[in-house]
C-alpha cells in the first residue's frame, strides 16, 4: 500500500527526485498519525492530528520536499513540526533539521516519534522569527500559512539558500519558493494551497 502510494505520487509528478522517493518509500505515514486516522495511511489528504492542526497531504509534503532541493550537506529549518511527518522525510536525505513546533502535546509527541532520528532537533517555541540559536540555514520549510517572510527569517537563510512558504494574502494562500540570490530573495510562486495559520504565542499543556 505504501508503495501504491509512492507510485501514484511518482505518476503525477509530484515525486521525481530519487533521494526524495527513496525517503517517501522509507518512512511510513501511518505511525505519524493517531490511531483514529490510520486506515487512511496511505491516502493522499490532510488528516486530523489533534488541537485543530492537521499533517499536509503526501503530495503536498513531496511537492515542498521536491521545492526545496535538499541536499545532503543541508541544515534546514521546519516552522510547524505538527506530526514530524515532514521533519523526517527532510531527515533521511540531509545532515541537519532543526523544527519547531508551538503545540507542547505535539511537540512532545513528534519528540517522542523522531527520537531515533539523531539529526532531527525538535524545539518547543514559536518559530515566528525562525530560530537563530542554531541558523543560519541552508533551507526553511514553512508549513503553516504565514503572512510575510520577516526580516529575521530571510536573516537566517544563507545566500544560495532556500525558503518554501504558503503566503496567508487573506481569502487565498499561495506557495511560494524564495531563493537568496547575491541581490536578493527571488521569488517564485508554486500555486494555490490550503494551510493551518501561523499562530502566535506557545501553547501549554492543560
Ligand atoms: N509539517 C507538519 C504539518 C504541520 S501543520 C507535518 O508534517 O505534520 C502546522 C503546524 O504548525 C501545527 O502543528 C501548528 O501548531 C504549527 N504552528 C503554527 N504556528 C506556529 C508557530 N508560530 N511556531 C511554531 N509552530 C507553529
Amino acid at each position: 500500500m505504501k508503495q501504491q502510494l509512492v507510485n501514484y505520487l511518482k505518476k503525477k509528478d509530484y515525486l521525481n527526485i530519487n533521494k526524495i522517493i527513496k525517503a517517501f518509500t522509507k518512512v511510513d505515514r501511518a505511525k505519524f498519525l493517531p490511531e483514529k486516522q490510520q486506515a487512511e495511511s496511505y491516502e493522499d489528504k490532510p488528516l486530523p492530528i489533534g488541537h485543530d492542526q492537521t499533517i499536509s497531504a503526501p503530495h503536498m509534503v513531496a511537492v515542498m520536499t521536491e521545492l526545496l532541493e535538499p541536499k545532503k550537506s543541508d541544515k534546514v529549518l521546519e516552522l510547524g513540526t505538527g506530526s514530524g511527518y515532514q521533519a523526517a522525510i527532510l531527515a533521511e536525505i540531509v545532515d541537519e533539521v532543526i523544527t519547531i513546533e508551538r503545540v507542547e502535546q505535539l511537540y512532545r509527541e513528534s519528540k517522542k516519534k523522531l527520537k531515533n532520528y539523531e539529526n532531527i532537533e525538535v524545539v518547543f517555541e514559536d518559530g515566528r522569527q525562525g530560530y537563530s540559536e542554531r541558523g543560519p540555514y541552508d533551507k526553511i520549510i514553512i508549513t503553516c500559512a504565514i503572512k510575510e517572510i520577516n526580516d529575521s527569517l530571510k536573516k537566517q537563510t544563507k545566500e544560495g539558500g532556500i525558503i518554501v512558504a504558503p503566503l496567508d494574502k487573506g481569502r487565498v494562500q499561495t506557495l511560494y519558493k524564495f531563493k537568496r540570490e547575491k541581490s536578493g530573495f527571488q521569488k517564485t510562486s508554486k500555486g494555490q494551497v490550503r494551510f493551518v495559520p501561523l499562530k502566535h504565542g506557545k501553547e501549554k499543556e492543560s
